[in-house]
């Protein structure tokens, strides 16, 4: 935008643009504030440049970018959540340079060589390159607090978190790997639900995933389910609704399928609040709500209390 306006002019002179003009800003909306795109990776955002003010959709506050970052991406004034990235939500979560990434290189195939309005590959490629993410999870094991866990955390921006095979894998590797070492395993979802481009192969990690979580089960070791803003469809009907403790960041929707589709299913009126975080801790899915910045501390708290408990009861024999 810079590029387009001679220097001497700040806007204010009508000099002749070397390029092509901007169009003109949507009513409401101003030339000079523009908003930075969240929730993406770090390469991503060593594309915004620095000084730009973000604008809160809740409270239309304007935060300093700067400031948002340093509060976790939460609005300090009506602590609205702005996605985050999963190397952002990892670094906030982990001990210093206690993460260690395993399968870091495993990327998607074509395997249905699916096209829509756009081959698979190319998007992959496409959102490998904007993201700077392989695909839609991260996974490795980290330290909280004193404890050492399995760590797996989904990244939005990444084909809208949607859970393909790669997906899958990772995420079954990672509780396996928690199994076999005796960790806890956690997993931070946001997930538009499974890899359309996929098919069959997206399906059959709901299986994959849960079944992985059995055993992990089986050897008395806890799961913690983290719920951020939106996890959903077959991300939320397998692993996200299975942990020993469901967790959700504010105001986060969760649920399986649209409102839309639920209510033209059956011809009822949805209740209010229906599909956010809220509204499933109060009748019972999630256990607790935890600000962002909070997280940390309360899940090193579980860790603690979970691990412990489970000691003494290997104690008793
Ligand atoms: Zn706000």
């Amino acid at each position: 935008m810079a590029t387009t306006i001679h220097k001497k002019s700040i806007g204010f002179d009508t000099v002749e643009p070397a390029v092509t003009p901007p169009p003109p800003a949507p009513a409401g909306e101003s030339t000079f504030v523009k908003k930075p795109k969240l929730g993406g990776s770090k390469s991503k955002k060593r594309d915004i440049p620095e000084g730009l003010w973000t604008k809160c959709p809740k409270c239309t506050t304007l935060i300093y970018d700067k400031d948002l970052d340093e509060n976790l991406k939460v609005c300090p004034k009506c602590q609205h959540h702005f996605p985050i990235g999963a190397r952002e939500r990892i670094n906030s979560l982990v001990e210093t340079c206690s993460f260690e990434e395993i399968d870091a290189q495993m990327t998607s195939v074509d395997t249905l060589k699916f096209t829509g309005t756009a081959t698979y590959t190319s998007k992959l490629e496409a959102y490998q390159k904007s993201t700077g993410l392989k695909d839609a999870v991260i996974t490795g094991l980290g330290r909280i607090g004193a404890q050492k866990v399995a760590l797996g955390v989904m990244d939005f921006s990444f084909l809208g978190g949607s859970m393909g095979s790669v997906v899958g894998e990772k995420l079954t590797r990672l509780i396996e790997l928690g199994t076999d070492r005796g960790l806890p395993v956690i997993i931070i979802s946001t997930s538009g639900g499974a890899r359309m481009y996929e098919g069959m192969f997206s399906l059959m990690q709901m299986a994959k995933t849960s079944a992985a979580l059995a055993y992990h089960a089986k050897a008395k070791l806890p799961y913690l389910s983290i719920l951020t803003h939106p996890t959903t469809a077959g991300v939320m009907a397998s692993y996200a609704s299975l942990g020993d403790l469901i967790l959700a960041e504010p105001g986060a929707m969760v649920g399986f399928a649209g409102p839309r589709v639920i209510k033209d299913t059956t011809q009822a009126e949805l209740p209010p609040g229906f599909q956010t975080a809220e509204f499933l801790r109060d009748r019972g899915l999630i256990d607790a709500i935890i600000p962002r910045p909070e997280m940390k501390a309360r899940l090193a708290n579980y860790l603690d209390f979970l691990m412990q408990g489970r000691k003494q009861l290997s104690a008793l024999g």
